[in-house]
């Protein structure tokens, strides 16, 4: 960082603080992770500096020769990782990934798309009204059961039958249990509709065994690569090889120019760290870490909505406590504990302030914890929320938070 540390002082001061940050505390957020020394190196590579407008051997550009042995590797190891057909790994973002399968399958103004609802669990660009997703499509969402807080594929058919979707996207933000992804193919199927898994949280799951996986069963898969995936921000797209050419010409030049080619080669050193049997075993310990923290946190009393988890995140319902997700989050955020707060199905605060938090595993198992840091997070967490204005007792907490996150450092050198 000695380059930084001179032209930018103020920039390099920031990362230096937020590097403190992610050594000291512990990131429970569900969606984030921390990526390996391979990754950040391809990241912050000179792959920055040039245009590769469209795809290899076919660029309009010149001097890609390089670009294009890079973006190969990284759709081979791609579909390796998922047993594939087609990949496109250029999306800039998961919702880019999202919107270029709306943009390859519907028409604007005029088609439906139907998906789980935001405040149930599903993202923004599954068709909320404030995302350019609800705006330009005819939307209509289903929600998870009121009473076993998990998805019901008889209502979800019985809404596609009504309704008619062209598209039908299935996969959340804020789910904790399995998905299943034959279901909604199937449901698909019998409305003459695409069906889009969206992965982005699960990727890293499905890839090793640990969750079903959507690829090879629905039309569509779109992920994120920076979640249980563990590599570089950014998206990309599975698909068989019918749909090939529909994706490719949706994402570039549909609705992106030159791909952030530094990105891409960083999500080819991840695709490769992925491959690696570790990986699976990553992702397994990802579960039980995460089944663990939820079972210590309902043993202090706490309720999980659905009663626990299948994947690498749960949902805390704080609304029979007289707290908010918002105060929470505080009070954790002051203890060194990083989560967010979330919506809750039968929710009654807005967005912004909520009933819930969600908390996840990926990034704490990265670090090396497992179970038995599990009990110990879990017991830390509880105690915070016992009484989120004692300072004392946060003071506490970010004491052994520190001690806990100092045996696990992030780069071990
Ligand atoms: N899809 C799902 C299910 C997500 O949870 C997220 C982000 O959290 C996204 C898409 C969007 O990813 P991005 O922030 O890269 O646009």
């Amino acid at each position: 960082m000695s380059y930084l540390s001179n032209i930018d002082p103020e920039i390099a001061d920031l990362i230096e603080k937020e590097r403190q940050r992610q050594t000291h505390g512990l990131e429970l957020i569900a969606s984030e992770n921390l990526v390996s020394r391979a990754v950040l190196e391809a990241m912050g590579s000179i792959f920055t500096n040039k245009y590769a407008e469209g795809y290899p051997g076919k660029r309009y550009y010149g001097g890609c020769e390089f670009y294009d042995v890079a973006e190969n590797l990284a759709r081979e190891r791609l579909k390796k990782l998922f047993g594939a057909e087609h990949a496109n790994v250029q999306p800039h973002s998961g919702t880019q990934a999202n919107m270029a399968i709306y943009f390859a399958t519907m028409e604007c103004n005029k088609d439906r798309l139907m998906s789980m609802s935001l405040s149930q669990g599903g993202h923004l660009s599954h068709g909320s009204p404030v995302s350019f997703s609800g705006k330009m499509y005819q939307v209509t969402q289903y929600g998870v059961d009121l009473e076993t807080e998990v998805l019901d594929y008889g209502v979800v058919e019985e809404i596609a039958r009504k309704v008619r979707p062209k598209v039908i996207v299935c996969g959340a933000s804020a789910y904790p249990r399995e998905i299943d992804f034959k279901a909604f193919q199937q449901i698909a199927d019998g409305v003459e509709a695409y069906c889009m898994a969206d992965i982005a949280h699960i990727a890293g799951l499905c890839a090793s065994g640990v969750h079903n996986t959507s690829v090879g069963v629905v039309d569509f898969t779109t992920t994120t690569t920076h979640k249980t995936l563990r590599g570089p921000r950014g998206g990309a797209i599975l698909c068989d090889q019918e749909n090939a050419v529909l994706v490719d010409k949706a994402v570039f030049p549909g609705m992106q120019g030159g791909p952030l080619m530094h990105t891409i080669a960083a999500k080819a050193v991840c695709f490769k760290e992925a491959l690696r049997p570790s990986f699976q075993e990553y992702n397994r310990q990802i579960v039980k870490n995460a089944r663990r923290l939820a079972a210590t946190l309902m043993d202090r009393g706490l309720r999980l909505v659905s009663g626990g988890t299948d994947n690498h995140l749960m949902l805390i319902d704080l609304s029979d406590r007289g707290a908010t997700g918002l105060e929470a989050e505080t009070a954790l955020g002051k203890a060194g504990i990083t989560v967010n707060k979330n919506t809750i199905p039968r929710e009654s605060r807005s967005p912004f302030v909520t009933s819930g938090l969600r908390i996840g595993t990926p990034a704490i198992t990265t670090r090396g914890m497992k179970e038995g840091e599990m009990e110990q997070i879990g017991e830390l967490i509880a105690v915070v929320l016992q009484d989120l204005h004692d300072e004392g007792t946060i003071r506490r907490v970010r004491g052994e938070v520190a001690v806990l996150a100092s045996r696990f450092p992030i780069y071990p050198d």
